[in-house]
């Protein structure tokens, strides 16, 4: 393990934060260093005719004519406005200088009628030269920086990007820990491994397996995708590197790049470590998904140079890269492969009980008067993220001391919910009691449907816990085992199990809802994809109408209709009156099992959350009851880590 301090900038000096200043005095170095080592001018005279100096000696032109006359000097040097000459006073040498005046044939006839040595000079050095040619543009150079440093201070960097690079970078060793993170089960047992691996790399490493590189978090925002990334890093006690995607992205090309190299070197220097990088969806976008501005170099070359580091070290080295996004899927497919991002973890929005528990977290630091009941507030509060809640019980803090009491009390805490509300926006919205209603009864109608139906994906989760902007609930389930082929029989289940949602809404709420949209897609695409693709109806028999496209049971794009005006009529006919028919089918068996749905209802609204073994306890124990024939099928292991969402 390693012990050393994660070098924070502590460097963060004056210097670092005033460049202008910095350079101002640098310049001023520069030139006094050049002046003492070159020296001035009336010595540069003297250099050149070889000859010590003892002192130098103002004098008039006339003067110099006439030492020259009296053969009083050596040597002479002529500059376009200064003349000097060496001569010896009796006291040692003597530089004279002069300044000329104009043009003077005269001067030099007296030079070589008395024999004197005599040269020209170029009064400029190359250093004065060049520095008179440079001077206006280090001035120019200066002034940008000062400006373009106040532009990109708002993002937390200096123009100097690839110096001051580190200073993006926040490196701590969190004191974070999973008890932190509450209500996050599901999330905080997939990490749990990695925990594994860094406190003890050497462990696997000498197994030769392969430690995992990246962990893709996907969660809405404030669901405490960086909390728990920290406190990974916080119960490993490794160092936690963490850096927002969007920041990488600067109006310079290159500096993103240069960001990833500095980021990954200082992660590789203390590892193990985590290097956690918020928001990678503003470098990871698909390429395809670029948008109008087309390409995008400086976000490619960033992504290029992530992609190039993820696969530079090998798997025995303890870093593992965390990511946060809830947008996995406009995620560069490059990011997702195998050895990069190859793991995903939801951090899902809390149920109720996990707002319970989040809440419980958060009121730890605040004085409470004893009418506080977290569970009321947990059941005002669904639909919200952790973050929501650690602020409303903030702004229950800041309303009780606003009115100077002692405590906060339950109506600061109603008060403070109320305010939340009013101000978030519509992605992260609370969903009201009739809302909720109609989602439970919508989920467990699909849930009901998968776990009666022969062939149907069997149920691992069902949820009224909203994901996303779209999903207001959903019925999560994993094919027993992987599966290349489906029979007919199965893709007529995956109708009903579809249809079940509208069908419970209707049957048991007697109204129905715009919840159904994407069911009502899905199952019309699929019974059209029998018809056109898989020659499973009696319209087309074994006829293909469509291609097939590479996404499966995509009915996709039409490149101009291959078929008769006849047969695109029956087929949708056909559609039409199957959806009918299953939906009348479905619900048959809603009412069929009234009892049982009423019971996960009951269920699903108090816990928010519950597992398929639940639900098939539920109907079980309805259909004893009853006297019905099980349609549930034998016991199996039903692996409790879902990965396939069949409803939203
Ligand atoms: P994200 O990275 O998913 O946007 P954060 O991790 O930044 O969310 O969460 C913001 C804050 O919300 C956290 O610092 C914490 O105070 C609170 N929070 C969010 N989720 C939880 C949770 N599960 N348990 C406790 N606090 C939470
Ligand atoms: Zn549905």
């Amino acid at each position: 393990m390693n012990q050393n301090e994660p070098n924070p900038e502590k460097n963060n000096n004056f210097f670092n934060k005033n460049p202008l200043i910095a350079f101002i005095l640098f310049s001023i170095v520069i030139i006094v260093l050049f002046k003492a080592v070159i020296g001035d001018d009336s010595d540069l005279a003297g250099k050149i005719n070889g000859q010590n100096i003892t002192r130098t000696q103002e004098i008039t032109y006339a003067d110099l004519k006439r030492l020259i006359r009296e053969k009083q000097v050596e040597k002479v040097s002529i500059g376009q406005t200064y003349i000097r000459a060496i001569g010896n006073d009796g006291n040692g040498n003597v530089a004279y200088t002069t300044r000329t005046v104009g043009y003077d044939e005269s001067l030099i006839k007296m030079l070589d009628d008395n024999k004197i040595n005599y040269v020209g000079f170029s009064e400029s050095n190359w250093f004065t030269e060049m520095f008179g040619w440079l001077f206006p543009f280090l001035i120019i150079i200066a002034i940008w920086m000062f400006f373009a440093g106040r532009m990109q201070k708002s993002m937390g960097g200096g123009i100097l990007g690839m110096g001051n690079s580190k200073k993006l970078i926040n490196s701590e060793k969190p004191k974070t820990k999973f008890d932190d993170v509450a209500g996050a089960q599901e999330a905080k047992e997939e990490v749990l491994e990695i925990v594994d691996f860094l406190k003890f790399p050497d462990r696997y490493v000498e197994l030769g397996a392969k430690i995992p590189k990246g962990v893709l978090l996907v969660g809405s925002p404030g669901t405490g995708k960086t909390l728990l990334a920290k406190a990974v890093a916080g119960e490993a006690e490794v160092p936690f590197f963490s850096v927002s995607g969007s920041s990488f992205i600067e109006m310079f090309v290159g500096v993103g790049a240069a960001r990833v190299r500095d980021l990954f070197e200082q992660a590789k220097k203390d590892a193990p470590s985590i290097i956690f990088i918020d928001e990678i969806d503003a470098i990871g976008k698909s390429r395809a998904a670029g948008g109008m501005m087309g390409g995008n170099d400086e976000r490619e070359q960033t992504l290029n140079q992530l992609l190039a580091e993820m696969d530079g070290f090998g798997t025995d080295t303890p870093i593992i890269i965390l990511a946060a996004t809830n947008r996995p899927e406009i995620l560069d497919p490059a990011l997702l492969r195998p050895g990069r991002f190859d793991r995903q973890v939801l951090v899902d929005k809390p149920d109720y009980q996990g707002r319970i528990d989040i809440l419980n977290v958060h009121v730890k630091g605040v004085k409470q008067d004893a009418d506080v009941d977290l569970e009321e507030i947990a059941r005002l509060t669904a639909g919200l993220a952790g973050a929501d809640l650690a602020n409303i019980v903030n702004e229950a803090a800041l309303l009780a001391g606003r009115k100077s009491q002692k405590t906060v009390r339950q109506t600061d805490m109603r008060e403070a919910v109320e305010r939340a509300i009013a101000g978030l926006s519509k992605k992260s919205r609370r969903i009201d009691e009739k809302e909720k209603r109609i989602v439970a009864y919508h989920e467990s109608g699909h849930a009901l449907l998968a776990e009666t139906t022969k062939g149907a994906k069997k149920v691992s989760k069902v949820s009224i816990v909203p994901r996303g902007l779209a999903a207001l609930g959903y019925t999560l389930n994993t094919p027993e085992e992987n599966k290349y082929l489906m029979q007919r029989h199965e893709l007529w289940a995956e109708v009903d199990v579809l249809l079940g949602g509208r069908a419970a809404e209707e049957v048991f709420i007697g109204e129905i809802s715009t919840g159904a949209a994407n069911d009502l897609e899905r199952s019309t695409d699929i019974i059209k994809a029998m018809v056109q693709m898989y020659g499973m109806s009696d319209v087309a028999g074994l006829m293909v109408l469509e291609k097939q496209r590479n996404t499966f049971l995509g009915g996709g794009m039409t490149q101009g209709r291959e078929y008769s005006d006849k047969m695109a009529e029956d087929m949708d006919t056909f559609i039409k009156r199957s959806l009918q028919e299953h939906y009348e089918e479905v619900k048959k068996r809603l009412e069929e099992y009234r009892g049982a749905i009423e019971n996960i209802v009951e269920l699903l609204y108090a816990k928010e959350n519950i597992s398929g073994d639940q639900v098939r306890e539920i109907i079980e124990a309805f259909e004893i009851e009853n006297g019905i024939e099980t349609k549930l099928e034998p016991k199996k292991n039903i692996p409790s880590s879902p990965k396939t969402v069949i409803d939203e």
